[in-house]
């Protein structure tokens, strides 16, 4: 079903991203990975990824807080694999502070990343998409997308933002055959998460393992982290031909945070 398509996965050289790109080059999925490691770093990632897999794996750098970065990405895809079927819009960063003393520079960049750089990729893929006849945008938005926390205004704007962004192109694209969706995982165990320990440990005043069960935990009622491969195994679905009719959704994956 997938053989032979092809994937960009932002931010695919660590955490969740690397489970999607892993996952769907098991699916038989050309991958292009991306992230901001030294490319001798990526060298046997990608070894890795195509030899265990058989498919063809492309890498870029690109830093996609620049429109240049995204715009290049989406061409190496296309110059790579001939096209772009699948779009997993996954590099975010955070930053925990409270509101009056977040850096500037970190709102901005985190704007950029985690949400503008979406709208780039987005409209540089379509015409590829439509061109094909085949798109799967999945954008990794958070259930900061649905719901807030304290101290991460930038963080909780920006996924606010992209699971807005993810109903606009579900509606313009509704009568093609594309589908855009939003995946919100609760906490998963990354680096990203492993970094906001100390930051909220700070924020908080208080030692890290309070700051795993009293904060980090405690949204979720379910009280264990989300597991890569199964935030992975989503994507892989909502990728597919099966999940033609869903679209401009929000699929929480959070443990039932976002029932309460
Ligand atoms: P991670 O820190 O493990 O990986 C981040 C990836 O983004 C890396 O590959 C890194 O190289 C890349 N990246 C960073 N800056 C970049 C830039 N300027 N340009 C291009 N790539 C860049 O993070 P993660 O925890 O796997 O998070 C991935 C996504 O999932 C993020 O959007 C995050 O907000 C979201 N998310 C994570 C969790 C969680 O608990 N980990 C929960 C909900 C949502």
């Amino acid at each position: 079903m997938f053989k032979g398509r092809a994937a960009i996965v932002t931010g695919s050289t660590s955490g969740i991203g690397h489970g999607i790109a892993e996952a769907l080059a098991r699916e038989g999925v050309n991958i292009v990975l991306n992230g901001i490691e030294k490319p001798e770093q990526i060298g046997e990632l990608k070894d890795k990824l195509a030899g265990e897999n058989k498919v063809k794996v492309a890498y870029s750098n690109a830093n996609l807080m620049t429109r240049e970065g995204a715009e290049s990405l989406v061409a190496l895809c296309a110059e790579s694999f001939g096209s772009v079927d699948i779009l997993v819009n996954n590099a975010g960063i955070q930053h925990v502070a409270p509101v009056d003393e977040f850096p500037p520079e970190k709102w901005d960049a985190i704007l950029a990343l985690n949400l503008s750089a979406a709208f780039h990729t987005i409209r540089m893929a379509l015409p590829f998409m439509k061109k094909n006849g085949y798109g799967r945008i999945v954008n990794i938005a958070s259930a900061h997308g649905l719901v807030a926390s304290p101290f991460k205004s930038a963080y909780v704007a920006a996924k606010h933002g992209l699971v807005g962004l993810t109903k606009v192109v579900a509606l313009e694209t509704a009568e093609l055959p594309i589908t855009c969706n939003a995946i919100c995982p609760g906490y998963v165990w990354t680096p990203l998460v492993e970094k906001q320990i100390g930051d909220q440990a700070k924020a908080h005043g208080i030692p890290r393992e309070r700051v795993i069960r009293e904060v980090i935990l405690e949204p979720q009622p379910d009280k264990r982290f989300v597991k890569v491969e199964e935030v992975a195994a989503l994507a892989v679905y909502l990728a597919s031909e099966a999940a033609a009719p869903v679209t401009g959704t929000a699929v929480s994956i959070d443990g039932g945070w976002t029932a309460r």
